[in-house]
Protein backbone atom coordinates (compact mmCIF):
# COMPACT_ATOMS: atom_id res chain seq x y z
CA UNK A 1 0.00 0.00 0.00
CA UNK A 2 1.81 3.26 -1.06
CA UNK A 3 0.97 6.04 1.00
CA UNK A 4 -0.98 8.98 -0.10
CA UNK A 5 -2.67 7.03 -3.17
CA UNK A 6 -5.07 5.07 -1.70
CA UNK A 7 -4.93 7.16 1.66
CA UNK A 8 -7.19 10.18 0.85
CA UNK A 9 -10.45 8.09 -0.06
CA UNK A 10 -10.68 6.69 2.92
CA UNK A 11 -14.53 4.77 2.26
CA UNK A 12 -15.44 4.70 -1.14
CA UNK A 13 -19.62 3.13 -1.79
CA UNK A 14 -20.41 3.17 -4.92
CA UNK A 15 -23.69 2.16 -6.78
CA UNK A 16 -25.22 0.41 -4.00
CA UNK A 17 -28.91 -0.33 -4.09
CA UNK A 18 -31.02 -2.08 -1.58
CA UNK A 19 -34.85 -2.99 -1.50
CA UNK A 20 -37.20 -4.47 0.91
CA UNK A 21 -39.83 -6.01 -1.11
CA UNK A 22 -41.41 -2.95 -3.16
CA UNK A 23 -39.72 -0.25 -1.23
CA UNK A 24 -36.09 0.62 -2.67
CA UNK A 25 -34.12 2.33 0.61
CA UNK A 26 -31.06 2.45 -1.45
CA UNK A 27 -30.91 3.92 -4.77
CA UNK A 28 -27.47 4.04 -6.38
CA UNK A 29 -25.82 5.63 -3.64
CA UNK A 30 -22.32 7.11 -4.40
CA UNK A 31 -20.81 8.71 -1.21
CA UNK A 32 -16.40 9.18 -0.40
CA UNK A 33 -15.59 9.61 3.68
CA UNK A 34 -12.04 11.66 2.82
CA UNK A 35 -9.32 11.45 5.74
CA UNK A 36 -9.58 13.99 8.58
CA UNK A 37 -13.42 14.53 7.57
CA UNK A 38 -16.20 14.35 8.83
CA UNK A 39 -19.15 13.56 6.46
CA UNK A 40 -22.58 14.04 7.29
CA UNK A 41 -25.26 12.07 6.18
CA UNK A 42 -28.77 13.85 6.72
CA UNK A 43 -32.48 13.55 5.74
CA UNK A 44 -36.23 12.95 6.65
CA UNK A 45 -37.35 9.70 8.89
CA UNK A 46 -37.15 7.23 6.66
CA UNK A 47 -35.03 8.18 3.72
CA UNK A 48 -32.63 5.05 4.31
CA UNK A 49 -29.58 6.74 6.56
CA UNK A 50 -29.37 3.86 8.02
CA UNK A 51 -30.44 1.15 6.05
CA UNK A 52 -27.05 3.10 4.46
CA UNK A 53 -25.01 2.89 7.24
CA UNK A 54 -25.59 -0.63 7.88
CA UNK A 55 -24.61 -1.94 4.45
CA UNK A 56 -21.34 0.10 5.01
CA UNK A 57 -20.77 -1.97 7.71
CA UNK A 58 -21.60 -4.90 6.84
CA UNK A 59 -24.80 -5.63 8.35
CA UNK A 60 -27.41 -5.78 5.53
CA UNK A 61 -25.62 -6.97 1.87
CA UNK A 62 -27.05 -4.90 -0.86
CA UNK A 63 -28.46 -5.94 -3.83
CA UNK A 64 -25.71 -4.43 -6.06
CA UNK A 65 -22.87 -2.08 -5.26
CA UNK A 66 -19.19 -2.08 -3.63
CA UNK A 67 -18.26 -0.91 -0.50
CA UNK A 68 -14.35 0.17 -0.27
CA UNK A 69 -12.16 0.72 2.98
CA UNK A 70 -8.89 2.34 2.86
CA UNK A 71 -8.38 1.25 -0.60
CA UNK A 72 -9.88 -2.66 -0.64
CA UNK A 73 -12.86 -4.00 -2.01
CA UNK A 74 -15.00 -5.19 1.58
CA UNK A 75 -18.06 -5.99 -0.19
CA UNK A 76 -17.56 -9.68 0.45
CA UNK A 77 -16.75 -9.30 3.86
CA UNK A 78 -18.79 -9.66 6.87
CA UNK A 79 -19.05 -7.22 9.76
CA UNK A 80 -16.48 -8.74 11.99
CA UNK A 81 -14.08 -8.67 9.36
CA UNK A 82 -15.10 -5.28 8.46
CA UNK A 83 -14.63 -4.10 12.40
CA UNK A 84 -11.28 -5.73 11.58
CA UNK A 85 -10.15 -3.33 8.88
CA UNK A 86 -10.82 -0.95 10.75
CA UNK A 87 -14.42 -0.27 10.42
CA UNK A 88 -15.77 1.50 13.76
CA UNK A 89 -19.06 1.69 14.02
CA UNK A 90 -21.42 3.32 17.09
CA UNK A 91 -25.62 2.65 16.79
CA UNK A 92 -28.74 4.28 16.92
CA UNK A 93 -29.92 2.16 19.61
CA UNK A 94 -27.75 1.58 22.54
CA UNK A 95 -25.80 -1.83 22.47
CA UNK A 96 -24.36 -1.50 26.00
CA UNK A 97 -25.08 -4.30 28.42
CA UNK A 98 -26.56 -1.98 31.35
CA UNK A 99 -26.21 -4.55 34.31
CA UNK A 100 -22.10 -4.09 33.85
CA UNK A 101 -20.02 -1.98 34.63
CA UNK A 102 -18.46 1.19 32.41
CA UNK A 103 -15.09 -1.10 32.48
CA UNK A 104 -16.77 -4.12 32.01
CA UNK A 105 -18.69 -2.43 28.50
CA UNK A 106 -15.56 -1.17 27.30
CA UNK A 107 -13.40 -4.30 27.80
CA UNK A 108 -15.99 -6.11 26.11
CA UNK A 109 -15.46 -3.73 23.08
CA UNK A 110 -11.57 -4.59 22.94
CA UNK A 111 -12.38 -8.28 23.49
CA UNK A 112 -15.04 -8.30 20.60
CA UNK A 113 -12.10 -6.23 18.44
CA UNK A 114 -9.93 -9.21 19.14
CA UNK A 115 -12.38 -11.20 17.68
CA UNK A 116 -12.53 -12.83 20.97
CA UNK A 117 -16.04 -14.60 22.52
CA UNK A 118 -17.38 -13.56 25.68
CA UNK A 119 -17.52 -16.59 28.00
CA UNK A 120 -15.67 -16.27 31.32
CA UNK A 121 -16.07 -12.52 32.39
CA UNK A 122 -13.53 -13.04 35.75
CA UNK A 123 -10.76 -14.16 33.26
CA UNK A 124 -11.51 -11.22 30.50
CA UNK A 125 -11.23 -8.87 33.17
CA UNK A 126 -8.15 -9.99 34.25
CA UNK A 127 -6.70 -9.40 30.91
CA UNK A 128 -4.08 -6.73 31.67
CA UNK A 129 -3.97 -5.55 27.88
CA UNK A 130 -7.63 -5.41 27.37
CA UNK A 131 -8.18 -3.91 30.30
CA UNK A 132 -5.38 -1.00 29.47
CA UNK A 133 -7.09 -0.84 25.83
CA UNK A 134 -10.38 -0.28 27.74
CA UNK A 135 -8.86 2.63 30.35
CA UNK A 136 -7.18 4.21 27.71
CA UNK A 137 -10.90 4.94 25.67
CA UNK A 138 -12.72 5.72 28.44
CA UNK A 139 -9.85 8.45 29.50
CA UNK A 140 -9.98 9.89 25.69
CA UNK A 141 -13.52 10.57 26.30
CA UNK A 142 -13.83 11.57 29.63
CA UNK A 143 -15.41 8.62 31.18
CA UNK A 144 -12.50 6.74 33.30
CA UNK A 145 -13.70 8.31 36.71
CA UNK A 146 -16.84 6.57 36.38
CA UNK A 147 -15.16 3.09 34.93
CA UNK A 148 -16.55 1.26 38.21
CA UNK A 149 -20.00 2.10 38.02
CA UNK A 150 -22.86 0.40 36.73
CA UNK A 151 -23.87 1.54 33.01
CA UNK A 152 -27.52 1.63 34.10
CA UNK A 153 -26.61 4.66 36.24
CA UNK A 154 -24.63 6.21 33.44
CA UNK A 155 -27.05 9.51 32.06
CA UNK A 156 -27.86 9.34 28.51
CA UNK A 157 -24.63 11.63 27.32
CA UNK A 158 -22.62 9.86 29.13
CA UNK A 159 -23.78 5.91 27.78
CA UNK A 160 -23.15 7.50 24.35
CA UNK A 161 -19.75 8.58 25.15
CA UNK A 162 -19.14 5.31 27.01
CA UNK A 163 -20.49 3.94 23.23
CA UNK A 164 -17.86 5.72 22.03
CA UNK A 165 -15.20 4.66 23.99
CA UNK A 166 -16.43 0.88 23.14
CA UNK A 167 -15.84 2.02 19.67
CA UNK A 168 -12.25 3.39 19.96
CA UNK A 169 -10.92 0.54 21.70
CA UNK A 170 -10.99 -1.08 18.17
CA UNK A 171 -8.88 1.77 17.20
CA UNK A 172 -10.68 2.51 14.54
CA UNK A 173 -9.42 4.09 10.84
CA UNK A 174 -12.95 5.28 9.95
CA UNK A 175 -16.21 5.85 12.30
CA UNK A 176 -19.89 5.16 11.14
CA UNK A 177 -22.22 6.99 14.04
CA UNK A 178 -25.94 6.84 13.86
CA UNK A 179 -27.31 9.67 15.41
CA UNK A 180 -25.14 9.75 18.16
CA UNK A 181 -26.53 13.08 19.64
CA UNK A 182 -30.22 11.13 20.09
CA UNK A 183 -31.89 12.33 23.23
CA UNK A 184 -28.89 14.31 24.50
CA UNK A 185 -29.61 17.33 26.53
CA UNK A 186 -28.04 20.80 25.07
CA UNK A 187 -24.96 20.05 27.50
CA UNK A 188 -24.43 16.88 26.01
CA UNK A 189 -24.79 17.02 22.52
CA UNK A 190 -22.08 20.40 23.35
CA UNK A 191 -19.54 18.00 24.56
CA UNK A 192 -19.69 15.28 22.08
CA UNK A 193 -19.73 17.61 19.51
CA UNK A 194 -16.28 19.38 20.84
CA UNK A 195 -15.42 15.59 21.39
CA UNK A 196 -16.37 14.65 17.09
CA UNK A 197 -14.34 17.31 16.45
CA UNK A 198 -11.12 16.50 17.36
CA UNK A 199 -11.85 12.61 16.55
CA UNK A 200 -11.93 13.43 13.13
CA UNK A 201 -8.46 14.39 12.92
CA UNK A 202 -7.55 10.58 14.13
CA UNK A 203 -10.53 8.83 11.90
CA UNK A 204 -13.02 10.61 9.21
CA UNK A 205 -16.33 10.26 10.49
CA UNK A 206 -19.45 9.31 8.49
CA UNK A 207 -22.27 10.69 10.49
CA UNK A 208 -25.98 10.51 10.31
CA UNK A 209 -27.65 12.79 12.60
CA UNK A 210 -30.69 15.02 12.73
CA UNK A 211 -29.22 17.68 15.45
CA UNK A 212 -28.76 20.23 12.57
CA UNK A 213 -26.60 22.24 15.03
CA UNK A 214 -24.25 19.78 15.78
CA UNK A 215 -24.30 18.86 11.75
CA UNK A 216 -23.80 22.52 10.64
CA UNK A 217 -21.06 23.08 13.25
CA UNK A 218 -19.10 20.00 12.22
CA UNK A 219 -19.51 18.66 9.02
CA UNK A 220 -16.64 19.27 6.26
CA UNK A 221 -19.27 18.12 3.64
CA UNK A 222 -22.94 16.96 3.84
CA UNK A 223 -24.46 14.47 1.80
CA UNK A 224 -28.48 14.72 1.60
CA UNK A 225 -30.41 11.94 1.21
CA UNK A 226 -34.51 11.15 0.15
CA UNK A 227 -36.37 8.44 -0.46
CA UNK A 228 -32.93 6.14 -0.52
CA UNK A 229 -31.78 8.65 -3.50
CA UNK A 230 -28.50 11.02 -2.76
CA UNK A 231 -30.03 14.48 -4.30
CA UNK A 232 -26.96 16.39 -3.34
CA UNK A 233 -23.35 16.64 -1.43
CA UNK A 234 -21.34 19.77 -0.58
CA UNK A 235 -20.07 21.95 1.97
CA UNK A 236 -22.13 23.28 4.43
CA UNK A 237 -22.75 26.65 2.53
CA UNK A 238 -23.97 24.73 -0.78
CA UNK A 239 -26.09 22.54 1.09
CA UNK A 240 -27.52 25.11 3.05
CA UNK A 241 -28.22 26.95 0.06
CA UNK A 242 -28.88 24.49 -2.63
CA UNK A 243 -32.77 24.91 -3.53
CA UNK A 244 -33.94 21.37 -4.22
CA UNK A 245 -32.68 20.78 -0.58
CA UNK A 246 -34.41 23.19 0.74
CA UNK A 247 -37.34 21.87 -0.88
CA UNK A 248 -36.59 18.42 -0.42
CA UNK A 249 -35.77 18.83 3.44
CA UNK A 250 -34.36 21.64 5.10
CA UNK A 251 -37.01 24.24 4.61
CA UNK A 252 -39.89 21.82 4.94
CA UNK A 253 -38.45 21.67 8.73
CA UNK A 254 -36.95 25.14 8.83
CA UNK A 255 -33.98 23.16 10.28
CA UNK A 256 -31.50 26.32 9.46
P1 LIG B 1 -33.69 6.39 8.25
O1 LIG B 1 -32.56 5.83 9.05
O2 LIG B 1 -33.26 7.41 7.24
O3 LIG B 1 -34.78 6.93 9.11
P2 LIG B 1 -34.09 3.63 7.46
O4 LIG B 1 -32.84 3.30 6.74
O5 LIG B 1 -34.22 3.13 8.85
O6 LIG B 1 -34.34 5.22 7.40
O7 LIG B 1 -35.33 3.08 6.63
C1 LIG B 1 -35.50 3.36 5.24
C2 LIG B 1 -36.75 2.69 4.77
O8 LIG B 1 -36.57 1.28 4.73
C3 LIG B 1 -37.96 2.93 5.67
O9 LIG B 1 -39.10 3.03 4.87
C4 LIG B 1 -37.99 1.68 6.53
O10 LIG B 1 -39.30 1.42 6.98
C5 LIG B 1 -37.49 0.62 5.57
N1 LIG B 1 -36.78 -0.47 6.24
C6 LIG B 1 -35.65 -0.36 6.97
N2 LIG B 1 -35.22 -1.57 7.39
C7 LIG B 1 -36.11 -2.46 6.90
C8 LIG B 1 -36.23 -3.89 6.99
N3 LIG B 1 -35.32 -4.63 7.64
N4 LIG B 1 -37.28 -4.48 6.37
C9 LIG B 1 -38.18 -3.74 5.70
N5 LIG B 1 -38.13 -2.41 5.57
C10 LIG B 1 -37.11 -1.77 6.17
MG1 LIG C 1 -32.18 5.74 11.18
Amino acid sequence: MIEGVVSEQVLKVRGLNKSFGALQASKNITLDLRVGEIHALIGPNGAGKSTLIKQVSGELHPDSGTVEVLGQDVSNLDRVARARLGLGRTFQISALAMEFTVLQNAVLGALGARGGVFRFFGKVMRDSLLVAQAEHALERVGLIDEAKRRTADLSHGQRRQLEVAVALTMAPKLFLMDEPMAGLGAGGSQTLTAFLNELRQEAPILLVEHDMDAVFALADRISVLVYGQVIATGTTDEIRNNPEVRRAYLGEEDAV
